[in-house]
This record gives structure tokens, C-alpha cells and sequence, in this order.
């Protein structure tokens, strides 16, 4: 437990317009304030918004914005090695077929989580989630779906489990059981195999959401209903890869069947921006992904003036989105999507901890709440303008300050 924590003469503290809410929709991210201020926490709980002279550690915070912690509720965590020969044969123009013929793509992948150890692989994710950490990231969620059989994908799960003691950030974890078609079976014939192992899924692993890749070389909207239904009869989260390469016309399902979010959206269908907005599911972009892969830009300012609750991840993976830096994941998204930064840093915190069921305790500065907050070296602003540099000076989670970037040091007496 911290013994308390004042940061003291922000130019910028990132507040909610009110207290207690799940999520803001994207039309009102314009009342996110950001004025000067100090914050003061005490154990891992968010105090109070003066400074507080007689805790133990006092934060210089001059001319720094104090924003809530990154949530990355998009990774895919933990995996096997890495992938950059296919980066470079992608950009080069060698076709995904030829790729994958050749023996890439999540196949790839695959053989490499099984030929890995399991203390290899989470050697990578826990330098990852340090990574992370120190660009932000104060909670994430990772997925299995590096498996390709029913017996892998539960070690995935069981190593998911072990990630979450051995890393400092809270997680979740979510099964993606429908990630590829593994070699022998049919679509079909693989989410029978996935409906029986559900029941295991939801009893024994730390799981709480189910997802599915739909697409044309993955599975169908069909596939995606049964996946929904399966979520629910187990008291699952759904959570879903859309339209990424093609408009398949799989929102209307995916809201029919509850899903928690829609992830990806590059394709998305104009006809489908209205129900999506209206609905209390998470529109989660990922320009990570996007850039890596060229692809189109989803109507993500669309979304925004629609009312849609937008996300921003990282899409961490060795295949499409090597990344895992959410203040470059942010600064792709205010130029691509035409976003102002209130609207970007909105989409990485209250509504990403949504998606994670983890709103009421994080994503947002608020009394009560837990004390995981970033001091940038400078104002919002310079997230985006400043590309590719890392503006995280300080990160506390649960009040303890567990990164201080070396040259920033001489803001913390105590
Ligand atoms: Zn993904």
C-alpha cells in the first residue's frame, strides 16, 4: 500500500464531466475536462483532487497532463516468437496466400507456441506486459487462439492464468476459440468441438469472455450466432473480430446475440454505423492493425458524431499488429480517423475498462477509484502531435509508482 501520494500543479488533469459513469458515448467527449490541478492518493484509491502536503511522496507535475492509466482490451497475449519475415514478404507484395503456402500466418504461430516452453512463452508476455506498462498500459486483456486444438488452447488458457500472477497489471482473459480453422476439421465441424469444450472454458480457466474471427477464411455469421448463444448459456462476454477485410454483415447478428464488443471495422457498413451507435456494445478500432496491414480506415469519425462507444487497442500480435503502444496506437487514430485527442484518449481508458467489465474501478480519475495514472511529460496534445515518442514519465498503479522514466526521476521527492 502506498502511504500516500500527492502530484501536485498539473497543467492538466483528465476528469469525467460527472462520477459513476459505466461509459461516455463518443458525442460527449468533448465534456472530458482537462484543467490545472493536483491529485492525491491514498493506499490504492484516488483521495481527492488537492494537493496534499503531508503525503509521503510529493510529484512535481509542472507543466505535465495527469490522465487515468491505458486500458488495452485488445491483445493476444501471450504467444510464441515473432513473425517479421512475413512483414517483410507483406510489404514487398508477396500475396497472403503465397504466405501462408509457404507456411505463415496464424499456422505459423501455432507451431511455434508448440514447439515453446511454457516458461519460454511467458518470459516473452511478461517483457511485453513491462513494455506496456511503461507506455501506459495499467490493464490489459489477452486472448488464446494461437492453439489450433482443443488441448492447446486450454494450455493457453492455463498460461493466461499464470501471466496474470506473474505481471504487475491487472488482466482479463478472454478464449478465442474461433480464431482459425484448425488442420482436420470443417468450420463446422471445429465449433462443435468449441461447444464442448465451453463448459471446461467457463468452469476452469479464468476466462470471462468468448470471441470469433469472422471472416471469409476464418468463420461465417452462422458461426458467430452460435458463438454468441454459447456465450450466454455460460455466463460468458462475447467479444468479436468483424469486418476487417470484407463486409460480411455481421454487426446486426452480433448485436442480436448481446455481443460486448465489435472489434476491427475496417469494412463496416454505413447501414450498420446507426444500430451500432445505439447499442451498448464497444465499436473497438485498432490502427495499429490497420497501418501494419494498409487497410482501409474504418467510419470511425462516423461512429464518434453517431454516439457510438469507441475503443482504441493495440491488437498486440506477432502477425498483423506487432504493437504495443497505446500512445502510438493513439496518435495513429486522431490522423487516421480525424479524432481530436479527447475523443482518442476517451476510447483508451473509461470505455476500453467498460469493455473489461472494469469501469467501476478504473479508467477514469474519480474519488474512490483506483489509483492507476500516467504524468506525461507534457499536455495531452502532444500524445498524437508527437508520434512515436513515449510521453509516459510516471505510471502508478494501485497508487505504488511501479515506472518512472529516468530522466523525469527529479520530479519525485518522498
Ligand atoms: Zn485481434
Amino acid at each position: 500500500m502506498s502511504p500516500g501520494v500527492s502530484i501536485t500543479g498539473a497543467a492538466q488533469v483528465l476528469r469525467p464531466p460527472e462520477d459513476g459513469l459505466a461509459f461516455m458515448r463518443h458525442d460527449r467527449a468533448g465534456e472530458l475536462s482537462a484543467e490545472p490541478g493536483s491529485v492525491a492518493f491514498e493506499g490504492d484509491r484516488i483521495a481527492g483532487f488537492e494537493p496534499d502536503p503531508t503525503a509521503v511522496w510529493q510529484i512535481d507535475a509542472q507543466g505535465c497532463a495527469v490522465i487515468p492509466g491505458f486500458v488495452d482490451c485488445h491483445t493476444h497475449l501471450p504467444f510464441a516468437g515473432w513473425r517479421a519475415e512475413e512483414y517483410e514478404m507483406k510489404v514487398t507484395g508477396v500475396p497472403y496466400e503465397e504466405i501462408a503456402r509457404a507456411g505463415g500466418g496464424i499456422r505459423a504461430s501455432a507451431r511455434a507456441l508448440a514447439r515453446a516452453s511454457d516458461d519460454a512463452i511467458l518470459a516473452q508476455a511478461r517483457a511485453l506486459a513491462a513494455e506496456m506498462l511503461a507506455h501506459g498500459t495499467t490493464t490489459f486483456e489477452g486472448k488464446s487462439g494461437y492453439g489450433l486444438s482443443v488441448e492447446a488452447e486450454l494450455r493457453l488458457l492455463g498460461l493466461a492464468g499464470r501471466l496474470a500472477e506473474g505481471v504487475p497489471q491487472p488482466t482479463a482473459t478472454t478464449a478465442l476459440l474461433a480464431h482459425a480453422v484448425p488442420d482436420g476439421y470443417d468450420a463446422d465441424g471445429w465449433m462443435e468441438a468449441v461447444a464442448a469444450m465451453v463448459p471446461e472454458v467457463a468452469r476452469a480457466t479464468r476466462a470471462t469472455a468468448l470471441d470469433i474471427y469472422v471472416e471469409s477464411i476464418g468463420f461465417t455469421n452462422q458461426h458467430l450466432r452460435r458463438m454468441g448463444e454459447l456465450a450466454s448459456a455460460h455466463g460468458l462476454d462475447l467479444r468479436t473480430h468483424v469486418e476487417q477485410f470484407n463486409s460480411h454483415r455481421s454487426i446486426p447478428v452480433a448485436l442480436e446475440v448481446g455481443a460486448r464488443s465489435v472489434d476491427h471495422l475496417s469494412c463496416l457498413h454505413p447501414d450498420d454505423i446507426g444500430p451500432l451507435a445505439a447499442a451498448d456494445c464497444a465499436a473497438v478500432l485498432l490502427p495499429g492493425a490497420e497501418f501494419m496491414g494498409n487497410e482501409h480506415v474504418p467510419p470511425a469519425r462516423e461512429l464518434v458524431e453517431a454516439g457510438a462507444l469507441c475503443v482504441l487497442a493495440t491488437d498486440a500480435n506477432p502477425g498483423t499488429s506487432p504493437i504495443v503502444s497505446m500512445p502510438l496506437v493513439i496518435g495513429l487514430a486522431v490522423r487516421r480517423y480525424g479524432w481530436n485527442v479527447l475523443e482518442a484518449l476517451l476510447a483508451a481508458t473509461l470505455n476500453a475498462a467498460w469493455v473489461l467489465r472494469a469501469s467501476t474501478d478504473t479508467g477514469s480519475l474519480e474519488v474512490g477509484k483506483r489509483a492507476d495514472i500516467l504524468l506525461l511529460d507534457g499536455p495531452l496534445e502532444h500524445i498524437p502531435y508527437r508520434l512515436g515518442h513515449n510521453p509516459v514519465a510516471i505510471a502508478f498503479l494501485g497508487g505504488e509508482p511501479v515506472w518512472v522514466r529516468p530522466d523525469c526521476a527529479w520530479r519525485v521527492a518522498g
